[in-house]
């Protein structure tokens, strides 16, 4: 059998190990050092989620209070790959001793099998299976529900040590399939009525990410489970338009790159005040279901996420039904005419303004 922890000591490759071991990885553990004198506890929890912890004994520790508890998570969508360069760069890093971490982080590669196939899934879209009720966990089980399963799990193990919920945070990393008139955008999931956090837009702007689309009620998606039933800061994070490996410009994603090292490494963020002029806010209008195999767009095939439709434009139509844009400034998010009946196939959303 395979020496787990002398292959990955030898080769800091958690992304191939993981990708070479889609099913599972058993667990283990060790010690680095990072080349400041940081003692890093590296725990692999199974294949695709890995941890680190930083020893609360030495000088780059920030206090138990101010320990931040960090998930970082890539390709819960199997092709979306520039996320999943950006967190395996992170932990290759971190595996060689070159980050001074000063929190905790777990980090999560979702679909490994998905992204071996270079497919956004398997059999179901991993990102509409958190939070799932009872009625859908009797369901067939299948790659994808197991691991969702998997990941709240680890998800929930992990927050277990924060007792303070002020210090929990995750940034689950998407690239989108069409271009989008915001080439960056973040999902900031329904709050049941609690404030959105002006410091955290302030940190995406930070980030390269300034614009922010509020959700208006809960989804089946992993940042709305970590949101709501742990409390954590938490975000769906769109980096662009999802290409092949190899194919990214890190450049694109640079900004976002230093803004989580300065957030592992505990560095001073330079977080400017929160102006809503800096930003472009939107929240959710419309949600569209397909409800019969007539379902069409009015636009092009091609059209990008965030095309602004006039108030009284045809926006989809779905047999008899007719679905048109409302308010100045509605556009479209994330339309996908192929999704089975009953399933989501448009957002729109309009402005939003702080009052
Ligand atoms: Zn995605």
């Amino acid at each position: 059998m395979l020496n787990f922890p002398k292959t990955l000591q030898d080769s800091a490759d958690f992304l191939s190990l993981t990708l070479a071991h889609e099913w599972a990885i058993p667990s283990f553990e060790y010690k680095v050092k990072s080349n400041t004198g940081v003692n890093i506890q590296v725990t692999v929890l199974d294949t695709g989620i890995i941890l680190f912890e930083p020893d609360v004994n030495n000088a780059a520790y920030v206090g138990e209070a101010k320990l931040k508890h960090i998930v970082l998570s890539c390709g819960i969508h199997g092709n979306e790959t520039a996320p999943i360069e950006l967190c395996a760069s992170l932990i290759k890093q971190l595996l060689l001793g070159q980050i001074a971490l000063a929190h905790r982080v777990l980090f999560i590669i979702g679909n490994p099998a998905a992204i071996n196939q270079n497919k956004r899934f398997v059999e179901e879209n991993l990102n509409s299976l958190f939070s799932n009720t009872a009625k859908q966990k009797q369901a067939a089980v299948n790659f994808e529900r197991k691991r969702a399963a998997l990941l709240e799990s680890a998800v929930l193990e992990f927050y277990q040590q924060s007792a303070n919920a002020e210090h929990r945070y995750h940034y689950d990393l998407h690239t989108a399939i069409r271009a989008s008139k915001h080439e960056k955008f973040a999902i900031y999931p329904f709050l049941h009525g609690q404030p959105w956090q002006q410091e955290q837009l302030t940190f995406l702007k930070l980030a390269g990410v300034n614009t922010v689309l509020f959700a208006n009620a809960p989804t089946s998606t992993f940042s709305y489970f970590s949101s709501h039933q742990c409390h954590a800061k938490s975000f769906t994070i769109e980096l662009g338009k999802a290409k092949p490996f190899g194919e990214n410009n890190m450049a694109d994603f640079e900004a976002m790159q230093k803004a989580l090292m300065a957030l592992l490494t505990n560095k001073t963020l330079a977080l400017a005040q929160f102006e809503q002029a800096d930003f472009n806010l939107y929240e959710i209008h419309q949600r569209i279901n397909k409800q019969s195999a007539n379902f069409a767009f009015n636009f092009p095939e091609t059209a990008a996420n965030f095309t602004c439709f006039n108030p009284g434009e045809l926006i989809a139509q779905d047999g008899e039904l007719r679905y048109y844009a409302q308010h100045k400034g509605e556009a479209i998010l994330f339309p996908n005419a192929n999704v089975p009946i009953g399933q989501r196939a448009l957002l729109t959303v309009k402005p939003y303004v702080f009052s």
